[in-house]
């Protein structure tokens, strides 16, 4: 009896139609980020270090991106770390020097916001709001964001279904942001030769889905540096709209992620192979 009345409910809650489906709107969406769009058929490489340490690692990373024709600026400000004794970042500080880096190179930026308390303080520095696969169920965050007037990264969660990474992005949606871009960066199963399993059907399989601009995160997905390129190269040949990248000028040190993080010649030399372009509109 119990059971019969779950699946009903489930199937009711799945007829709804979703405004992050394709049935609800055929054609792509087109995200915006200052003068970069997402979904027009454009590759949009987002790239910079884990964390944002200092103003100098920073601009290194900067100088590198802008001119190799990388289109936006990563790097976290609050960072989710395992453990509470790791490096935490460097909270608005890092923001602050965020800013001054798309001052001085024109890229615009993305950051992490973990808390529903920071949405206000990180949509004032951010030009797309980076949600971490941690939080991809924080449900009271993505509502915040729905009404933050800033467009949205939104990672998969390292268990999650491609059906619960959508219903998370229809939270958003649903909350009035129709600026959504989706990100897969590798999921937890039982082989730890890389640190999560890179899911590059995902991206395929949520385009079939959705018309929300999907991006890969071959640095996350893997956790070594030396798989970033060949992952990269995967997600240009199975039509990602863009990538996020992790890049360091000296990884070795890295507060955090230094073992996926590409060297900046490195990052120089995968722009050679990549399909970018940089769109003024
Ligand atoms: C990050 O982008 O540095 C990060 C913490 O990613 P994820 O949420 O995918 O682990
Ligand atoms: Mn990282």
């Amino acid at each position: 009896m119990f059971r019969v009345g779950l699946l009903a409910f489930l199937d009711r809650s799945f007829a709804v139609k979703l405004l992050v489906s394709r049935d609800v709107q055929p054609e792509n969406s087109i995200v915006r980020v200052g003068d970069v769009a997402f979904g027009d058929g454009n590759f949009v490489v987002m790239a910079g270090p884990c964390s944002v340490e200092s103003e100098e690692q920073l601009m290194q990373c900067a100088d590198v991106i802008a001119s190799s024709g990388g289109q936006l600026l990563r790097g976290g400000a609050f960072k989710p770390r395992t453990s509470p004794y790791e490096f935490q970042g460097l909270g608005e500080e890092g923001l602050r020097l965020l800013a001054l880096a798309r001052e001085r190179f024109g890229l615009g930026i993305v950051t992490e916001v973990m808390s529903e308390a920071d949405v206000d303080l990180v949509a004032a520095y951010a030009d797309l709001m980076q949600v971490g696969a941690r939080n991809m169920q924080n449900f009271a965050l993505l509502r915040a964001l729905g009404r933050c007037g800033k467009p949205v990264l939104l990672k998969r969660g390292p268990s999650a279904t491609l059906k619960e990474w959508m219903m998370a992005a229809e939270y958003i949606l649903a909350s009035g942001n129709p600026d959504v871009v989706l990100c897969e960066r590798g999921i937890r199963s039982f082989d730890s030769h890389t640190r999560n399993v890179c899911d590059i059907a995902a991206v395929p399989a949520m385009k079939e889905m959705t018309h929300l601009p999907v991006i890969l995160d071959p640095s996350h997905a893997t956790g070594r540096r030396s798989l970033v390129t060949p992952l990269s190269r995967a997600a240009v040949a199975v039509g990602a709209d863009g990538l996020l990248v992790e890049c360091h000028p000296n990884p070795d040190t890295a507060l955090s992620d230094g073992a996926q993080s590409l060297t900046l010649d490195q990052f120089r030399a995968l722009m050679m192979e990549l399909p970018c372009r940089i769109l003024k509109s």
